[in-house]
């Protein structure tokens, strides 16, 4: 039975006062409700505040990226033994904006799931095609080559640490999402590879996210569908009442 996971992704947003009282009040709001895991990724300079609130409260937290090595010279990076030191529990990889700004390719993707692994941390990796490749008609053969090269060489045990999030570039942002039928579409495209790469078992199994323009009005459309079990939130996960207004799509 998979369990539903809603991520926020906050981006370069929240300064550390506003991460733990955006913390406190959504925890409040949501009091002992278990019925989905929730997640927020502060900015790494937030984390430590956030980490100070986000004990004992279920909420799990999360980090936006993660540097491919472990320590040594590499200006402005940040390891992973400096993310478990504060509490992270989840790492975001191969977000659209790292690959599309920062040049992020599968091989490197790759190499941070490998080691976010190795020390223990759950991972959200993130896939999905730009405009151009999905009017092209290239969409599963985006996702098929981002799948196949960000698990690289990852085991089917590791696989229940790792969420997929299928982040269609052109809904990022945008106030465009991409219909419920056709996110499920996707999605179950993504169950069929991931059942090409391990096993029908863990295709059932694995957790998979729809991102993109997700809001408190879409989101009990869009969670209604087989294949999506969650969602990775940008923009409307800034605000508390949004962000609740989408965990709680199915009281809404
Ligand atoms: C994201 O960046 O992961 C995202 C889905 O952003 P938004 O919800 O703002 O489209």
């Amino acid at each position: 039975m998979r369990k539903t996971f809603i991520a926020g992704n906050w981006k370069m947003n929240m300064l550390p006062a506003e991460a733990s009282a955006f913390i406190e009040e959504l925890a409040g709001k949501l009091g002992n409700y278990s019925d989905a895991r929730v997640m927020v990724a502060p900015p790494f300079t937030s984390i430590p505040s956030a980490a100070d609130v986000i004990k004992g409260t279920g909420i799990l937290l999360g980090a936006q990226n993660m540097s491919d090595e472990e320590a040594g010279a590499h200006t402005g990076e940040v390891s992973p033994l400096m993310l478990k030191d504060l509490g992270v529990d989840v790492v975001i990889l191969g977000h659209s904006e790292r690959r599309m700004i920062y040049g992020e390719n599968d091989a490197f993707i790759n190499r941070k799931v490998k080691l976010a692994l190795k020390h223990g941390f759950e991972v959200i990796l993130c896939v999905g095609e730009t405009l151009e490749e999905r009017e092209s008609g290239k969409v599963e053969a985006v996702v098929e080559e981002q799948l196949t090269g960000g698990l690289n060489e990852i085991s089917e045990e590791s696989l229940a640490s790792i969420t997929i999030a299928y982040e269609p570039v052109w809904a990022i942002g945008t106030g465009k999402t991409a219909t419920p039928e056709d996110a499920d579409n996707v999605h179950a495209f993504i169950r069929k590879i991931i059942d090409k790469l391990y096993s029908s078992s863990a295709a059932e199994e694995i957790v998979i996210q729809y991102g993109g323009s997700v809001k408190p009005e879409n989101s009990a459309e869009l969670m209604a569908k087989e294949n999506i079990d969650g969602a990775l939130v940008g923009g409307a996960s800034l605000k508390v009442d949004s962000f609740f207004g989408i965990i709680n799509y199915a009281k809404a």
